[in-house]
């Protein structure tokens, strides 16, 4: 298929590479400057990349970066042909995805929203699970596409229904990385040993995918991001958001939104956001010992 792919951050770039292994024929772009990725054309704008495609696969951090790529004076609206596809594996807002659907369809364009869960390493292994939401239509036509990119696409539903169980799943996971932290930075002070402690976590009912994933990074300190802060903030903001507009209350989340907001006061926005424990590490008066 003829792909435009916008957006080349820690997930894009890996998605849109695993496209091109797959036989498909890209255009891509991004908004600054990045290495040219084997095998596919540079595009110069989101109109340029759009210009033949039949589908165009988003995936940037926020709702404004979409609405920019897709409707800005050089999005990719301006030269997609009818009966076109854009999908949006971006995480952002499902009132503003319904908006943007009705935008593209006045057009005649297809809009799917498909955000994903997996991190870098599922982009990189072709291991994503996508979470979709629009007419059946337009979703099977993607699947060869899905297929070169993830191991499983559940279709939650009408347009923005793929957004609105993406934020409630990384609700759960904003959650559980701080209801283990706390543990941790607790067992620290308590003298427990971090390797035993880990052990006893895996080996009970307490075991998390997430924590399998992330505990190894957090033995060794290492923040580089594979889920940068600023965006699982940005998460956290449009979950409170829709929580309000549906009068939900969310008291937890309430909560590990202020240490998110203090841990980007501290400067750790482009580290990974399992950099909030270092937060509560300095509360507590530890100092973090990188284990091996
Ligand atoms: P990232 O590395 O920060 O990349 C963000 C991308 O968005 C970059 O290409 C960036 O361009 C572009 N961008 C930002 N603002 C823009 C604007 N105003 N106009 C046009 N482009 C803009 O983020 P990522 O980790 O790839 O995440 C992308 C999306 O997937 C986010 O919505 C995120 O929440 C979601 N997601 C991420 C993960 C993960 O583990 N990382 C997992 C699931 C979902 P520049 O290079 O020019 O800055």
């Amino acid at each position: 298929m003829r792909i435009a792919f916008l957006g080349l951050g820690i997930m894009g770039r890996p998605m849109a590479t695993r496209l091109v292994a797959a036989g498909h024929e890209l255009s891509v772009w991004n908004r600054t400057a990045r290495q040219h990725i084997d095998g596919a054309n540079t595009a110069v704008s989101p109109a340029d990349a759009a210009k033949e495609a039949e589908v165009v696969w988003i995936c940037v951090a926020d709702t404004a970066a979409v609405e920019r790529v897709v409707f800005g004076d050089d999005g990719a609206l301006q030269s997609l042909h009818e009966g076109a596809i854009v999908v949006d594996s971006s995480t952002i807002s499902p009132s503003a995805t319904a908006r943007f659907a009705e935008r593209a369809n006045e057009r005649g364009v297809h809009w799917v929203d498909a955000p994903v869960t997996g991190s870098k390493i599922g982009a990189e292994n072709g291991q994503l699970i996508f979470m979709v939401g629009g007419a059946n239509e337009p979703i099977e036509y993607l699947d060869p596409l899905f297929k070169a990119m993830g191991k499983l696409v559940i279709h939650m539903g009408g347009t923005g229904k793929g957004q609105a169980a993406k934020l409630c799943m990384n609700l759960q996971l904003a959650l559980i990385y701080e209801g283990f932290a706390e543990a941790f930075t607790l067992s620290q002070k308590l003298g427990v040993d971090s390797h035993k402690l880990l052990e006893l976590i895996q080996a009970s009912m307490v075991r998390s995918g997430a924590i399998d994933y992330k505990a190894p990074f957090v033995m060794r300190r290492d923040y580089s991001p594979n889920f940068p802060l600023r965006l699982m903030h940005k998460d956290i903001h449009l979950m409170l958001d829709v929580a309000k507009e549906n009068r939900v209350k969310l008291p937890a989340l309430e909560t590990v939104d202020e240490i998110y907001e203090l841990s980007s006061e501290e400067g750790w926005d482009d580290l990974d956001y399992a950099a909030t424990l270092s937060l509560l590490e300095k509360w507590a008066g530890i100092t973090p010992k990188a284990a091996k």
